[in-house]
């Protein structure tokens, strides 16, 4: 008797993809992904799809750094990318609103702490040299509140995140970059769920010297791709007199495979690591994607579709909170309050994928990534309406529908 088990073959439903990400891979996605031939990683098509890559997403990321490239992974591989270049006993200032920058304070603290201090609580170091400023969940990171922690620390770093997927929030880059400026610190961005939502060119933030996103938010590109980055010479001047403690996360090192060499556009990359010919495929449709849609007319749509959810959540007696365009984070309704996690799974129960909040308030987030329909919408809405209704609220679901197609029915008309 042999005891070798095999499964059978894994079967994954299609589900509304209703949460803050991963966002619904468009089908252009995965029909380039399912379609490239099995290449090497040095074949010239493959190289060729990565510079052609990298080029437009300079176009999207609103830059002319030439050090921006994709990260193989997801949101943190791009965000461990740009944090290399911490080194242990470096000053930063870490604004922390929610989960996510949260993450990213842990990741710095791992970075600036010296070997002592990494020993000391190998999981969660506390280093002298890096200060948490924590801004309550719900609420933004403000410029005054950037600035009178920068004038008071001096750090050499600063970081946060664009919009904090936890709670909902965007906080405020321009006083970021800002105060920055002013103090001579090299700002760090992450932009995970920001980039290819919200109409914005990195280049208009000379404060900030490395941004880090991801593939499936705002890109729409699951399959596990490429989490886009990109750096500032200034960046890139500093990382080399100090250099980082990693080959394969090492942003100028990770950047040859791109065609950027020596800080100069090559023809053609040379070797860093394998690259998987669908991912360089399906990476190089989507950003075709956003390119064809423009980030603008994708941001107005965002905040369009997003308007009428929040409308239509919001007379179903549920609070918001958050003021994302791809997200909306809300209370329940009093009479519901504290039964969050049990309408959360309920729904993920027939899948509709929507969250929770994943650190404290208890909170419930319906994300809106590449559902940008009236269909799309109006299908959330109906189904968060039924679920709140089966759990006992009363809700005038006629009323909601109809403030919902009053919203949609210029554009319907107009197309
Ligand atoms: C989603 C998210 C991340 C993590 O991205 P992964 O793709 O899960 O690695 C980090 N930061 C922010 C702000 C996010 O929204």
């Amino acid at each position: 008797m042999s005891d070798t088990t095999i499964f059978p073959q894994l079967e994954i439903p299609q589900t509304i993809a209703a949460g803050p990400g991963p966002g619904n891979t468009d089908p252009r996605v995965l029909q380039r992904f399912a379609s490239a031939g099995v290449a090497d990683h040095m074949q010239p098509d493959v190289l060729r799809g990565m510079v052609e890559c990298k080029h437009m997403l300079r176009q999207v990321m609103g830059t002319g750094n030439i050090h921006t490239f994709g990260v193989a992974g997801t949101g943190w591989s791009g965000l461990d990318v740009m944090f290399s270049a911490v080194m242990p006993g470096d000053r930063v200032v870490m604004f922390v609103n929610g989960t996510f920058s949260g993450l990213d304070g842990l990741t710095v603290r791992m970075k600036a702490a010296t070997a002592e201090e990494l020993a000391a609580n190998p999981m969660d170091p506390q280093p002298a040299s890096v200060t948490i400023v924590t801004v309550p969940h719900g609420q933004s990171v403000s410029g005054e509140i950037v600035e009178a922690a920068l004038a008071e620390h001096k750090p050499k770093w600063a970081a946060m995140a664009h919009w904090e997927t936890g709670s909902g929030r965007v906080n405020d880059l321009r006083g970021f970059s800002d105060a920055c400026e002013r103090h001579g610190v090299m700002g760090l961005v992450d932009a995970v769920s920001s980039l290819g939502v919200e109409d914005f060119r990195i280049d208009d933030f000379p404060g900030v010297h490395g941004w880090a996103s991801c593939p499936q938010k705002g890109i729409c590109c699951l399959p596990l791709t490429y989490a886009p980055v990109s750096f500032t010479d200034r960046y890139i001047d500093v990382l080399k007199q100090t250099g980082c403690r990693s080959f394969v996360h090492h942003p100028i090192l990770e950047a040859r495979h791109w065609g950027i060499i020596d800080g100069k556009d090559a023809e053609k990359g040379t070797y860093h690591r394998t690259h998987s010919a669908y991912a360089v495929a399906a990476f190089h449709e989507a950003l075709r994607i956003a390119l064809q849609q423009s980030i603008a007319q994708r941001a107005r749509d965002y905040a369009f579709h997003e308007a009428a959810l929040r409308k239509a959540v919001t007379r179903m007696g549920c609070k918001v909170t958050s003021n994302m365009t791809s997200l909306v984070v809300l209370n329940l309704p009093d009479a519901l309050a504290g039964r969050e996690m049990e309408l959360v799974q309920t729904c993920r129960a027939t899948g509709f994928g929507i969250w929770p909040t994943l650190s404290e308030p208890v909170q419930v987030r319906i994300g809106i990534l590449n559902l940008l329909t009236p269909a799309a919408i109006t299908d959330i809405v109906t189904r968060f309406g039924a679920a709140l209704t089966d759990m006992g609220a009363k809700i005038d679901m006629p009323a909601v529908l109809a403030d919902l197609d009053q919203h949609y029915a210029p554009a319907l008309a107009a197309e």
